[in-house]
Order: structure tokens, then sequence, then C-alpha cells
């Protein structure tokens, strides 16, 4: 009897390995480009992240791994090179509030925020010359007339809710959201609804509670352990990992990076992360490509 109870539990552990082994692990890369934010706060206003954009370019080419870049109408203006090499190496651009990143536009009625917002992603389009299907919302804010703005302006998904415990102390948000992309409510973006669109959330982090959900503020790299629990719960509710990164972090040059190791610490952190994920099975998808997963 023995005997069989050890086969039979070897026998559940494999058919586990199997089933985490062989469903798909869809990982979509995304990227907020704007300002410092510590800088921002200050008056002054700087660009630290947009040096090493380069060079996350490499290590997503070195992966196979398409992803999103988020980026706001004053990073298009100022970098339209950047913006252009972001789309041309394959990525896809989308827009990241209107111009400035610290201009609160939720709140605002839909006519304005369409306005502010139109501003972006005609920069974007003139740049890349491909279509800006996808937003996020500065610091997350986002209200009902932002989804209302965006479906009348033809976008086809929006990616800045957080349904996490993180995600509570922002806008609005609720814990309580649905963590796998869904269509929302013309009444409110943290519920379901039947509003065309997608709302595609950012895969929380369970135990460091940061909202970079790939490497922290302090700079500290999510641990193994975290991307894999991340990795399995994803695998077994059948919805992507939503990766949520800032370029600025990673420079490790600015005011509020100078206490914590960043640049290129962070970014080998970053392209061992994504060994760790190829190794899990990850497929690497931009936001506008799941809507048709
Ligand atoms: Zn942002």
């Amino acid at each position: 009897m023995g005997n069989i109870k050890v086969l039979g539990s070897i026998a559940v552990v494999f058919a586990l390995l199997i089933f985490i082994l062989s469903s798909p692990l869809y990982v979509s890369i995304s990227f907020d480009v704007e300002r410092d934010p510590t800088q921002a706060n200050r008056g002054g206003e700087s660009f630290e992240g947009i040096e090493v954009v380069d060079s996350l370019l490499d290590v997503m080419e070195e992966h196979g791994a398409r992803g999103t870049f988020f980026v706001t109408g004053r990073i298009v203006e100022r970098f339209p090179k950047t913006v252009k090499i972001i789309g041309t190496r394959g990525h896809e651009v989308g827009a990241h509030g209107g111009f400035y990143h610290d201009e609160v536009i939720a709140g605002l009625p839909v006519a304005l925020q369409k306005e502010k917002i139109l501003e972006t992603k005609t920069q974007i389009e003139n740049v890349t010359g491909e279509r800006v299907l996808g937003y996020r919302a500065p610091g997350h804010r986002l209200d009902e007339n932002t989804l209302l703005a965006l479906e009348e302006l033809g976008f086809e998904y929006d990616s800045s809710v957080v349904p996490s415990i993180g995600g509570r102390a922002l806008y609005k948000h609720s814990i309580f959201s649905p963590d796998a992309p869904y269509h929302p409510n013309k009444g409110s973006p943290f519920v379901r609804g039947d509003m065309g669109m997608l709302e595609i959330p950012i895969t929380p982090v369970f135990i460091n509670g940061n909202l970079d959900s790939l490497l922290a503020y302090q700079g500290a790299a999510i641990t193994r352990v975290e991307l894999l629990l991340a990795a399995l719960e994803c695998k077994i509710k059948k919805k992507p990992m939503v990766l949520y990164l800032h370029p600025g972090m990673m420079a490790g040059t600015s005011d509020e990076a100078s206490s914590y190791r960043g640049g290129e610490y962070l970014i080998s952190e970053f392209d061992a992360a994504l060994t760790f994920l190829d190794l899990l099975g990850a497929r690497y998808v931009a936001l506008e490509e799941i809507k048709s997963l």
C-alpha cells in the first residue's frame, strides 16, 4: 500500500509539472516612459532612463520579446528618435496621458480628456506611422470619462487598473477589480461591463507589494520566487502576466535611484528575469495582441 501511495504522489506531482510546463504563459512587458517623478516634484524636468531604452530594447530582442512602451506627449516632442526606434524595432507604442505626465486629466469632462489624449495619440502616430491602440493613465488615474474618451478615439484597450492592495491606495482603484483582462463598465473602469474596449490590468506582485512589478522602486529586483508564483497564478487562471516597468527606475542615475543599485545592475537583472521567464515557457506579446489570444 505504501508503495502505491508514493507512486500516486509522484504521479500527481508529475501531472502538475506537465500542466505547469505545458500551459502557455503569455507575458506582456510594459514600460512607462516619462520624466523622472522625483525631479518633477521639485519643479525641474529630468528624463532619467531615456539613455537605457536602447539597452532594454537589446535585452528584449535577445529574448524575442515584443513589448509595449507608453509615452507622454512631452517624451514624443523631446525624444522623437527614441520613440521612432521603439517602433521600428517592432514594439508597440501606446499613449501615456496628455502632454505632461503630471497633468491630471481624470475628472475632466469627456470632451476635454478626448482632446488631450488625441494630442498625444496624434504625436505618436506622426512619429511611428502606426495607429495607437493602447492607453495607460499617468499615476493610474482614470475614470469613466477616460474610458468614454478612449472608446470615441478608437482605442482598443486601457492598461491602468491595479487590482491589488498596492492599487487600493490609487485613485479610486479597487482591490476587487478583476485581475484578468475584462470589458469594463461604462459607469466605472474598475468593474466588468459591456464596453467594446478591453481593460488589461497590471499583474500585482505578492510579496514586496510594490507597483513596479519586476524591479521595485528600491532597486531590489523581484525574487525568482515572486516571479514563479506570479507565473503559476497566471498559468492557472489562464491570464497574461502584465509586467509594469519604468526605464527611469532602471537607469540608476536619478536622485531617487542613487540610493539603490541601478544602471547595468538592473539591466542585467531584467535580462536574468526574462531568462527565467523563458524557462517557464513565456511567450511575449505586446498588450495590443492580448485581445486576440
Ligand atoms: Zn507614468
